[in-house]
């Protein structure tokens, strides 16, 4: 059975499964639009988000939004969430234990937006919802189809804060999410 966003956000705002729970100021579950056609995954909250309780509100999140923005898409259109909902401590990436007991919210949320496009920044995102073996240089502007929904991994934007050279593949990944959403149909409201 489907837990509805209440029930969804209640147990994460209660979760103690994996040791990122200690210390961290707020959950940060994710926001945007719930039947959004497209939803984006990140690696975990930094400082910013930790202080917020949203995703993606540093540095990082607002040259998300400027290149959603190049394509025509506003933030409140889509939703936006990470592979854990708690900061890890001095923005450590996340373990693979820690992915995988975060997961089933992350698959719960997907299950209430049925977004028909996924974008994966970067690869904590793309290992968390794709497996452990996979490598985002190799994955990188590749779509995949998963039951039924297209998804891209692309390079997460503060890697491309650290390198402005992958600006370019990250520009040719938004280009091929624009006209992936272009050809499919529209969703129906619920
Ligand atoms: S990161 Fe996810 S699994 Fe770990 S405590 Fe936070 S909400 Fe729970």
């Amino acid at each position: 059975m489907e837990v509805s966003w209440n029930e969804l956000n209640e147990s994460i705002r209660a979760c103690r499964l994996c040791p990122l729970a200690e210390g961290i100021l707020n959950k940060v579950p994710g926001q945007g639009n719930a039947n959004a056609r497209l939803m984006l995954i990140g690696e975990g909250p930094g400082a910013e988000e930790d202080r917020q309780g949203l995703a993606f509100v540093g540095a990082a999140g607002q040259l998300l939004t400027r290149m959603l923005a190049a394509i025509g898409i506003k933030r409140e259109e889509v939703f936006i969430a990470n592979a854990v909902k708690c900061r890890p401590p001095g923005n450590r990436v996340p373990k693979s234990e820690e992915t995988a007991a975060c997961l089933p919210y992350l698959r719960a949320q997907a299950a209430l937006i049925r977004p028909q496009v996924i974008l994966l920044l970067g690869a904590t995102a793309l290992r968390a919802v794709l497996g452990q073996e996979k490598r985002i240089t190799q994955c990188r502007g590749q779509w995949i189809v998963s039951k039924g929904v297209f998804i891209l991994p692309t390079w997460h934007p503060a890697a491309l804060l650290r390198d402005p050279s992958k600006k370019r593949d990250a520009w040719q990944d938004m280009r091929a999410l624009r006209d992936k959403l272009a050809e499919l149909p529209l969703k129906q409201a619920t």
